[in-house]
């Protein structure tokens, strides 16, 4: 397999061509990112620790029959992956209130919600990813509504996964979100990235922060948080 030429540029990721057509490398940049691009930094070997977290969550959901777009890690910041379109709808999965909700909805930040909340967003950097609903979603024609079930579906069952995968590791799961991408043969598949950069991630006893948010609120050093994330993720 050969890398050739850049396909695209996005704030954390570049991808690359290969010399297979339905196959792509995803390079991880250390560039951080927070509302809507204004907060930008270098963030020294966040690339390698995204990398290497995004691998092994996607190898684990490969292992519960989850479909991703996942084929291998190739190098400390490259992942190669099944080319494919990315759909404009982000699934967020909220186990907890923060973030988005906590500002929209007034729910405490940390409050247990009764059931995972499965939410959808317009991928739209202009309009600030605006929250969608199926009619909106119909309208807009941003992708087929039995796409969006499925996603919706596949998006429940990645909580579920991953919701164990980190209690076992004394981490909850407060919240993330998914992308998904058809891939040319017309398979719906989970793509992107999962990283502390589209997860919250608490400790489970003192509720420290071990994702972004230490990056957008400026709550201490983001490369000790995620390199002590990833330890814990190594452990087991
Ligand atoms: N998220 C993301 N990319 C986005 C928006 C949100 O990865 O463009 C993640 C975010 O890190 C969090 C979850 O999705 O884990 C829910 O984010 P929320 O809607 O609360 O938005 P925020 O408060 O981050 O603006």
């Amino acid at each position: 397999m050969e890398k050739r030429e850049k396909l695209y540029e996005g704030k954390a990721k570049i991808v690359y061509a290969t010399d297979e057509p339905d196959k792509v490398v995803l390079y991880f940049k250390d560039d951080t990112t927070a509302f809507d691009g204004l907060k930008k930094e270098q963030i020294l070997g966040k690339g390698v620790i995204n990398n290497a977290i995004s691998s092994m969550i996607f190898e684990l959901l490969k292992k519960r029959g989850i479909p991703t777009h996942y084929i291998k890690k190739l190098s400390d910041r490259e992942m190669l992956a099944y080319k494919v379109d990315i759909i404009p709808v982000e699934v967020v999965v909220r186990n907890y209130a923060a973030g988005s909700f906590t500002r929209r909805y007034g729910v405490p930040e940390g409050t247990r919600l009764e059931r995972p909340l499965v939410e959808t967003f317009w991928k739209n950097d202009e309009l600030h990813d605006p929250l969608v609903c199926a009619e909106h979603i119909e309208l807009l024609k941003l992708a087929d509504l039995k796409d969006v079930e499925k996603m919706k579906e596949l998006a429940l069952k990645v909580n579920e996964v991953l919701k164990d995968f980190f209690a076992a590791r004394n981490v909850i799961l407060v919240d993330f979100k998914l992308e998904f991408g058809k891939t040319p043969d017309g398979r719906l598949v989970v793509a992107d990235e999962i990283s502390p950069d589209s997860c919250r991630l608490w400790d489970a006893e003192t509720k420290k922060k071990l994702d972004k948010d230490v990056f957008r609120y400026d709550l201490g050093s983001l490369e000790e948080a995620y390199k002590e994330l990833l330890k814990r993720l190594e452990e087991g």
